[in-house]
């Protein structure tokens, strides 16, 4: 029974052009990638500064596992917090000007543990409607009043937050907005954070190592200060190049987390050769104006080369420009041309974006190449 009910919705995922299917890579992450024998340009990954298989970080997890062995025995509240793991928490502390960081396995699980540690019922929550999948399943976890306003809109929440009678509030948004690219106006929500008396919770998953001063992140794009009633998530396995999440606050804030945050407690604390990786990813981050100049210049060739053609990218300042096509399967039909011309761009579709905004999802490395983008350039230009 459940076997034939099981299948015919696999039937009907893929007569509506939504079943996905991996690809197996043979070769590390990067942009030169080779599938089933195949070589391929790939435009697909969220390592933005290029760190992924950087040389440094892989001697420094070569390193970590001759220094600390692999795999770390416990979770972080019984033995599993090892002196390389606080090293990072501490570096990611003064990296990002908080009082104080707690590092969580990912930024899916930091997101789950922090939101319910938060806020629970009688409270309430307010979400922007195109925050990551992370944050709405955490908002599930809460048992709180949420709601969620229109995208970046700050009279719809401000109306919200006045019309509210929860007991704590919690704003939650992601920094840089995955499928579009474009930045939340994180002032704006931290004046009505202060206004309201919130709490806000920014997931700068692909704001943390790009954007601001020496890559510190979407506050310091913003030249924001870490304000107490802010709570900043970062994702490690985007531009840090490795695995991971953490977030920083006060050190009240952290210190809740630590006795509360369930995906952080009864889970076994993370590799700790990740840990020495990421202390070397960060110092790269630190001292990647170069690699981040670079990313810029392509974000520009990309879009520049773009502007008269009937594609229409979104308006994103970011490594992620989106190309909006639409139709399921018209996104699916134009990624598929691309991959017969050897460059692999992934087609986004339902329910990852709203229903009739599938895309082609392109995100730009500081590896990359300006002939690597010219190559999309051309095949978009005749795909056109
Ligand atoms: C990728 C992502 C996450 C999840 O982080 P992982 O470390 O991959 O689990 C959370 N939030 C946003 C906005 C993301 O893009």
């Amino acid at each position: 029974m459940i076997w034939e009910e099981l299948h015919s919705e696999l039937d009907a995922l893929q007569r509506a052009g939504l079943q996905r299917n991996r690809r197996t890579l043979e070769l590390p992450c990067g942009p030169a990638a080779r599938v089933d024998g195949r070589s391929l340009i790939s435009f697909c990954s969220n390592d933005y500064l290029g760190l992924a298989n950087d040389p440094a970080l892989v001697e420094a997890a070569c390193a970590g596992a001759r220094a600390w062995g692999v795999g770390s025995g416990a979770s972080h509240l019984v033995s599993g917090h090892l002196e390389a793991h606080a090293v990072l928490e501490q570096k990611l502390a003064a990296f990002t000007g908080f009082a104080r960081a707690l590092l969580f396995s990912t930024g899916y699980m930091a997101n789950l543990g922090i939101v319910p540690a938060l806020v629970g019922r009688g409270d309430a929550v307010f979400a922007d409607r195109l925050n990551h999948a992370s944050l709405i399943d955490a908002v599930q976890l809460t048992r709180a009043d949420s709601q969620r306003y229109p995208h970046a809109d700050l009279a719809a929440l401000e109306r919200l937050l006045a019309a509210s009678s929860g007991r704590r509030k919690l704003i939650l948004t992601d920094a840089v907005f995955s499928m579009d690219g474009d930045l939340a106006p994180l002032p704006g929500l931290l004046a009505l954070a202060e206004r309201f008396d919130a709490w806000l919770l920014v997931d700068d998953a692909h704001g943390f190592g790009v954007l601001g001063r020496q890559g510190r992140g979407s506050l310091a794009h913003f030249n924001l200060p870490a304000a107490r009633r802010l709570i900043y998530m970062g994702t490690l396995g985007k531009a840090a190049g490795a695995a991971g999440a953490f977030v920083a606050a006060d050190a009240t804030v952290i210190e809740w987390l630590q006795q509360r945050a369930r995906t952080y407690i009864f889970t076994t604390a993370s590799s700790p050769l990740i840990a020495c990786a990421l202390a070397a990813s960060l110092h790269l981050i630190g001292d990647g104006d170069a690699r981040r100049g670079r990313l810029w210049q392509l974000v520009a060739q990309l879009r520049e080369g773009l502007a008269d053609t009937r594609w229409r990218l979104l308006p994103s300042p970011t490594a992620i420009q989106p190309v909006i096509i639409g139709d399921n399967h018209e996104a699916l039909r134009i990624a598929g041309a691309l991959y017969e011309r050897g460059l692999w761009v992934p087609a986004i579709r339902p329910p990852t974006v709203p229903v009739g905004s599938a895309r082609l999802r392109v995100s730009l490395t500081a590896a990359h190449s300006a002939e690597q983008v010219d190559r999309l350039l051309n095949a978009l230009r005749e795909l056109a």
